[in-house]
C-alpha cells in the first residue's frame, strides 16, 4: 500500500528524533547504512531488516529500471512486532526529488522480513526513480508481484470469479485511475495480473518503458511499441485469455520457501516457517 503526504527532508529528520524519542519507554534498537535507517525492539530483527531492505532495492532497481538506486534515496524503516501476518505501509514524502521514504511494518518475527517489506521497499523506489505521477496501478502492481501464499490464493479466486462470470474489469479505466483503494480488491487483483502478464511478455524493463511511454505518449501508442498489439482492446482480450487460463490451472498445495521467504541467513530462525502457517486476515471471497 502507499500513501502520499507532504513532508519536508527537515521533517523527515524531525520525525526520526520523534520516533527515537517517544520509544525511549522501551527498548529500541537501531541498524542503518548511508542510506536505510531501521527501528526495531529486536537488534536481531533490525539487522535483517535493514539487509533485505537495501539488498532488495538493489536488485530491484536495476531489474525493473535497469538503474542503480539514487544516491540520494533515503528510507526510514519502523518495526513493530505483533503475533500477526506482516502488515505494512509507505509513505512517500513530496519533496520534489522523491527521495525520502517512511515505511511501517508490522508483523510476527517470522514475517517481518518478507514479501511485504519488499513491497514497501519497492514503492519507495519506483518513487524516487519514476516520480509522483507514475501510474497507481502499475505501481502497485508491481509491488503486488511480491506477496504473501494468501494474497496469491486470493487473487486467483478473484480471476477465477472474472472469467467465470465473464465480467472482466476495463484496463482503460484501471490505467487512468489516479489512485487504488485499499479496499479496492477487484482493481489490485486486475493490477498485478496485468503487470504478471505484461511481465511474462517482455521483461521487466520493458513493461517500466511502457507505462513511461504510456503516461506521455498514450496507452494506444505504448502498447503498439511495446507488445505488438493494436490497441486497449486488444491488451484487455489478450490478458484476459492469458488470466483465464493462469487461474483455472491447479493452485500450488506446497509453499515454495524460497519463493516465499527470500530471507537472507534467517533461514534456521526457528519461526522462519511462521509465515505461511499463520492463516492471514484476508477477505472471504465468494
Ligand atoms: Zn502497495
Amino acid at each position: 500500500m502507499r500513501e502520499r503526504i507532504r513532508i519536508t527532508p527537515r521533517a523527515l529528520a524531525a520525525s526520526i528524533f520523534l520516533a527515537m524519542a517517544t520509544s525511549n519507554s522501551r527498548a529500541v534498537e537501531l541498524a542503518r547504512s548511508d542510506s536505510v535507517l531501521v527501528l526495531a525492539p529486536d537488534k536481531q530483527v533490525a539487522e535483517a531488516v535493514l539487509q533485505e531492505a537495501s539488498t532488495f532495492a538493489e536488485q530491484a532497481s536495476r531489474e525493473w529500471f535497469g538503474k542503480e538506486l539514487p544516491e540520494n534515496w533515503r528510507v526510514l524503516i519502523q518495526v513493530k512486532i505483533t503475533s500477526q501476518p506482516a502488515s505494512g505501509v509507505t509513505w512517500q514524502i513530496d519533496d520534489p526529488s522523491r527521495k525520502y521514504h517512511r515505511i511501517w511494518i508490522d508483523g510476527s518475527p517470522g514475517t517481518i522480513v518478507g514479501p511485504v517489506l519488499q513491497h514497501e521497499v519497492l514503492h519507495s523506489v519506483t518513487a524516487s526513480l519514476c516520480g509522483a505521477d507514475f501510474p497507481a496501478w502499475a505501481d502497485e502492481g508491481m509491488a503486488c508481484q511480491y506477496e504473501t501464499h494468501d494474497s496469491f490464493l486470493n487473487r486467483q479466486r478473484l480471476l477465477r470469479r472474472f472469467a467465470g462470470s465473464r465480467d472482466w474489469p476495463g484496463l482503460f479505466n484501471l490505467f487512468e485511475a489516479r489512485s487504488l483503494s485499499k479496499l479496492d480488491l477487484s482493481s489490485y487483483a486486475t493490477a498485478t495480473s496485468v503487470v504478471e502478464y505484461l511481465v511474462a511478455r517482455q521483461g521487466k524493463k520493458t513493461f517500466v518503458q511502457f507505462v513511461c511511454d504510456g503516461r506521455t505518449l498514450g496507452w494506444k501508442e505504448a502498447i503498439q511499441a511495446h507488445y505488438g498489439l493494436r490497441n486497449m482492446e486488444q491488451l484487455q482480450l489478450a490478458w484476459q485469455g492469458w488470466a483465464a487460463d493462469q487461474a483455472g490451472r491447479s493452485l500450488p498445495s506446497t509453499v515454495n520457501d524460497a519463493y516465499y521467504l527470500p530471507v537472507l541467513g534467517r533461514r534456521d530462525r526457528p519461526d522462519t516457517r511462521v509465515f505461511v502457517r499463520e492463516p492471514a486476515a484476508v477477505v472471504t471471497l465468494q
